[in-house]
């Protein structure tokens, strides 16, 4: 199968042959025909499987060939209708943007992703600007994206309520929504503001939605919200990452785990690696250890400005940054094709946050290693991440780095994932959660093979979860920093 055989326009064919994309991806393959016929969708597929351009190559036909007429009927673009008026004198204070097409996105960096992502693909098609309306982004700047009339807007849900109550966009010439990570969004408590977005917009539009799963609450909205929608699956689940190695290490204790990280990340293999903390100072701490011992490390977290976080993403791109240490919420949606490691300094709190992180690495068909480093008390939540992946995460032992205790069973390839049960072999008594101590973290230098120590008490990786998801332990319902 080509791009050519999937019919889209030249324009784009050729954008796609300078990104060196050869064929369509799987999900591309069955979502571009079906979306340039018109058809809603509601796909499940694995992150990095290349649905960005599963939606968004199909829109880009369809503003390419209405362009095209719009040529031979020699009529004006809106944009062209607002030059004239300009020129004439004619100076309405604000014109509210008027977009063709929306994209919602979870997180900031997944919508800065897309968006680039949309100029790659777009850069030989006429008359198409896309901008990222997003929390974070001064309001002048984002006035100054709206005011140019952009015929694709990609935005995180709350900040594009706040432009719509205050009359900066009318959705009443939209024909393209595309929710994308819907799941994650209803994760985030995203769900209200949804809603609404979807109800500014016309009946007539064309509704894309992509999910990791699309039973249950997903599922739901998802009925509500299209029209007789195709539905596409691939691979039958949205939680295999087969090109990616997956391995836990149990570890003692806080000082054995940092050992272990320090000693992993020196692998001559590990090309560029994310680390996952479950709060936002550990990211910060672990990235300020991590850079003591001589590694090129950056922190990466809701907290930060989102100047701060772009800056750490390009240095990430660019190959300056070789060690990201990352909350959940900041880390979803980046695509570095680069990162060989993704490393669980912590589980996460939600199996899917695993599929997410661990997919990471293992970029555009590249091998990917993802490694968890697991205290002896969250055996618990290795067995509920197989359950949910329906895949076995074998255990491994670095020679040097054997824990003292076997706290979990031995596990062979026989057996099933998840099929750990209370009474299986364990060896000694679980210890509660020891990481979560305050304790002393040791980092040693590259190549130095010296050991620095430095104390630092460790914050509590539980305390601000109440039940109901943020991404950021810290995070209230949901994440104003998104806002
Ligand atoms: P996505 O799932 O959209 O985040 O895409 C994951 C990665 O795959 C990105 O780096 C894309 O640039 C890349 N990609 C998407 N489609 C293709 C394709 N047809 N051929 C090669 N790489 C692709």
């Amino acid at each position: 199968m080509t791009f050519e055989a999937l019919g889209l326009h030249t324009s784009i064919i050729r954008a796609l042959s300078d990104a060196g994309y050869t064929k369509p991806t799987g999900v591309q393959e069955q979502a571009v025909p079906a979306a340039i016929s018109g058809r809603d969708l509601l796909v499940s597929s694995q992150t990095g499987s290349g649905k960005t351009a599963a939606f968004m190559l199909p829109a880009l036909h369809k503003f390419a060939t209405a362009a095209d007429v719009m040529d031979t009927d020699a009529g004006k673009t809106p944009n062209q209708e607002r030059q004239a008026a300009r020129a004439r004198g004619d100076r309405p204070r604000f014109q509210a943007a008027k977009p063709k097409m929306l994209v919602l996105t979870p997180t900031r960096e997944l919508a800065l992703q897309v968006t680039t992502a949309t100029d790659k693909y777009s850069a030989y098609t006429r008359r198409i600007k896309a901008v990222s309306i997003l929390g974070g982004m001064p309001y002048p700047k984002q006035m100054q994206l709206l005011s140019r009339n952009p015929e694709i807007l990609v935005a995180t849900p709350g900040r594009l309520i706040d432009h719509m109550e205050s009359g900066k966009i009318d959705f009443s010439e939209l024909e393209i929504l595309v929710l994308d990570e819907a799941d994650r969004m209803l994760d985030m408590g995203f769900i209200d503001d949804i809603e609404k977005i979807v109800d500014a917009t016309p009946a007539t539009r064309q509704t894309m939605l992509f999910s990791a799963t699309l039973d249950g609450v997903v599922g739901n909205m998802a009925r509500r919200i299209t029209k007789d929608p195709m539905i596409i699956q691939i691979a039958g689940s949205a939680t295999k990452h087969e090109n990616i190695t997956q391995k836990v290490h149990f570890v003692d204790d806080l000082s054995h785990k940092n050992r272990m990280l320090d000693h992993l990340l020196r692998d001559v293999s590990v090309d560029q690696a994310v680390v996952f903390t479950a709060t936002k100072r550990d990211a910060d701490t672990i990235a300020d250890r991590l850079n003591i011992a001589g590694f090129a490390a950056a922190a990466l977290h809701g907290d930060m400005h989102q100047g701060a976080r772009n800056r750490t993403l390009d240095a990430l791109r660019r190959g300056q940054v070789r060690v990201l240490v990352a909350t959940d919420v900041a880390a979803r949606g980046i695509d570095v094709p680069a990162i060989t490691h993704v490393f669980n300094y912590d589980l996460p709190k939600f199996p899917e946050d695993y599929v997410h992180r661990i997919g990471r690495t293992g970029r555009a068909g590249r091998n990917g290693m993802a490694i968890s480093l697991v205290n002896h008390a969250e055996g618990i939540n290795v067995k509920r991440i197989e359950r949910f992946t329906k895949q076995l995460i074998p255990v491994d032992v670095i020679e040097g780095f054997e824990p003292k205790k076997t706290a979990s069973a031995p596990r062979s390839a026989a057996r099933k994932p998840g099929g750990w049960k209370p009474g299986d072999k364990r060896t000694g008594p679980s210890t509660g959660n020891r990481d979560h101590k305050p304790g002393q973290r040791t980092f040693s230098k590259p190549g130095s093979g010296t050991t620095g120590s430095s104390a630092g008490p460790r914050k509590e990786g539980s305390g601000g979860y109440k039940g109901t998801r943020s991404g950021e332990t810290t995070g209230a319902r949901r994440s104003f920093s998104d806002r």
